[in-house]
């Protein structure tokens, strides 16, 4: 356990190189966290305390994996930068969400995090797709037929430039937000429940080649 979290914090992909090389890879599901995965705050989720996972997200998760898709947990944490959040409590919240997924039946397949500043200019910052091309390069993942859910117009243009179809969560804004006009994702879900609901009726499971023969994950019940 934890072995996934934390690692390769900056993504160093130039432009998106989505195409040919990428079209024999794994579906993925890129995930954005806050407002996705757990609970958003106006303080910010600053170390495990804080955590909220959101219900039903670990159990949705889980339906993903054992469908076949590998897992991908895509988060701006730029306070990192200017000390506002530890980057070490920042992996250890990371190890929590991975922790509640795995109880049932669930895997994150990798943690990308970008700590830059606010005025940094990087390729890992979402609208930049950086984590999710660094993420395809190193586990293998075609942008066809994966998905990109987040609750941000920065989200979905993420998703956009790599490839993916984007699914806009609407559940998770604050009242003061409630103004805002939606971006053009290819499609909008309530949560991340309804997003999985989403995916599996747009898209049959696609089993991975070295568990094609088998129904569920083989962590289910490890
Ligand atoms: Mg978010
Ligand atoms: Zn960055």
């Amino acid at each position: 356990m934890g072995s996934l979290t934390g690692v390769a914090v900056h993504a160093n992909a130039e432009k998106p190189t989505v195409g040919d090389e990428e079209a024999e890879g794994d579906p993925a599901v890129f995930l954005d966290r806050d407002g996705v995965i757990n609970r958003r705050s106006i303080t910010l989720v600053r170390d495990e305390s804080q955590l909220e996972i959101l219900p039903g997200v670990p159990e949705a998760v889980a339906r993903l994996t054992e469908a076949g898709y590998r897992i991908v947990i895509v988060t701006n944490q730029r306070p990192v930068a200017w000390g506002i959040i530890d980057g070490e409590d920042l992996d250890r919240i990371h190890e929590d969400i991975q922790a509640a997924i795995e109880e049932v039946g669930g895997r994150v397949d990798a943690f990308r995090s970008c700590r830059d500043g606010f005025f940094d200019e990087c390729a890992c910052g979402k609208p930049e797709p950086g984590m999710l091309v660094s993420a395809a390069e190193e586990l293998g993942l075609a942008s066809e037929g994966s998905w990109m859910v987040g609750d941000k117009p920065s989200d979905v243009e993420a998703g956009r430039r790599f490839g993916a179809d984007t699914i806009k969560i609407t559940g998770s804004k604050f009242p003061w937000e409630r103004w805002k006009t939606a971006p053009e994702a290819d499609h909008h879900a309530q949560d991340l429940p309804a997003a999985v609901d989403r995916i599996l009726a747009e898209q049959p499971p696609t089993p991975r080649t070295e568990t094609s023969s088998q129904t569920v994950s083989p962590r289910r019940g490890s």
